[in-house]
């Protein structure tokens, strides 16, 4: 197809303003524009971060996100409609937020400062704080996101271990499990770092059983998708203390409900959805959609594509 017209949808001022976006690509050869729902009837391709039914009707839709579970693949494929995603961005600014996760834990940063803000002056039990050289890192999910946190987390000293779908080694990972061995994979890791996309195949992936094989001092993060996780099986594991802690960025539901008791559990982190916020990330979705645009240009095949 010709692209005359690309819109940048509002649904990504969740992110970044659209209007940075429409201006750094402002050197494309198309009219890029800041548009609405209604406007997306206009547009041949669009940007955006949320579905909406009406998108179905464009040619090309590039997703601000890596995760794709919201979009109705089957429907896209039926009607023709291409999807990219924006999986390759997030590797070091999520790397570097769960870096802070685990320094956090280990030197007891959350604790401090929310004492900090009731103005306690409290230190940790001599026994509480440790250093990350020579504790375990197990990594579920050996994409963009898990090399990233693998890259970061080993810089610090930690030994990073991957859990993909096949035992194929990585360079980023010192040691490699298959997932069907999951609960092998987890149970020696003072930390579980779960970096997988929400399937058919990883819904529910931790669940009672998985945090019954952790050790009782490991910590849970996830930076995935929530619905990776049974969320009362990790409540109630936490309670138990059959885990440490956890750091949690993505939920079952978003935002997290005021009555979660995740909010106020000791050891655990809430992060809103935000692992991978940058001021840099209009220009990171931009070199993607640039490139494809050049790609549909020359009749090339686009990058990112997923369906
Ligand atoms: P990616 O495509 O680069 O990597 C995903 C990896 O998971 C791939 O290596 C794939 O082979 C593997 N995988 C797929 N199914 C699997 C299974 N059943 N068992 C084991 N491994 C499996 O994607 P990415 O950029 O690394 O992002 C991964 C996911 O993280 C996204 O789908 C998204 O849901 C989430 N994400 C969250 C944030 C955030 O802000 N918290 C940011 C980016 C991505």
């Amino acid at each position: 197809f010709e692209l005359e017209r690309l819109g940048v949808h509002r649904s990504v001022d969740a992110i970044f303003p659209p209007a940075e976006l429409v201006g750094y690509l402002s050197d494309l050869p198309v009219d890029v524009s800041v548009v609405d729902e209604a406007g997306i009837a206009d547009c041949d391709a669009i940007v955006t971060r949320n579905y909406f039914e009406s998108v179905l009707d464009v040619e090309w839709i590039h997703s601000t996100q890596a995760g794709i579970d919201r979009f109705p693949l089957e429907a896209l494929a039926e009607e023709g409609v291409a999807l990219t995603n924006s999986t390759g961005i997030h590797g070091r600014t999520v790397g570097e937020t769960v870096a802070g996760y685990l320094l956090a834990f280990a030197r007891r940063l959350h604790d401090q400062i929310a004492s900090a803000t009731e103005r306690r002056w409290e230190r940790p039990e001599w026994d509480e704080a440790f250093t990350l050289p020579g504790t375990t890192a197990c990594i579920v999910g050996t994409g963009t996101l898990g090399r990233g946190v693998a890259d970061i987390v080993g810089a610090l000293g930690v030994e990073p271990v991957g859990v993909r779908r096949s035992d194929d080694t990585l360079p980023e990972f010192d040691r490699m499990y298959a997932v069907d061995d999951l609960h092998e994979a987890i149970a020696d890791a003072e930390f579980v770092i779960v970096t997988v996309p929400l399937t058919d195949a990883t819904r529910g992936l931790f669940d009672a059983a998985a945090f019954e094989a952790m050790r009782d001092d490991a910590y849970f993060v996830n930076v995935a998708r929530g619905a990776v996780v049974d969320e009362p099986a990790l409540v109630e594991a936490l309670a138990a203390g059959d885990i440490a802690g956890a750091a949690l960025d993505v939920f079952e539901t978003e935002p997290l409900p005021e009555d979660s008791p995740l909010w106020t559990m000791d050891d655990v982190i809430v992060t809103p959805h935000a692992a991978a916020y940058t001021r840099d990330y209009y220009r990171d979705v931009g070199d993607i959609v640039r490139d494809n645009v050049g790609r549909l240009e020359r009749g090339e095949a686009l990058s990112n594509q997923v369906v």
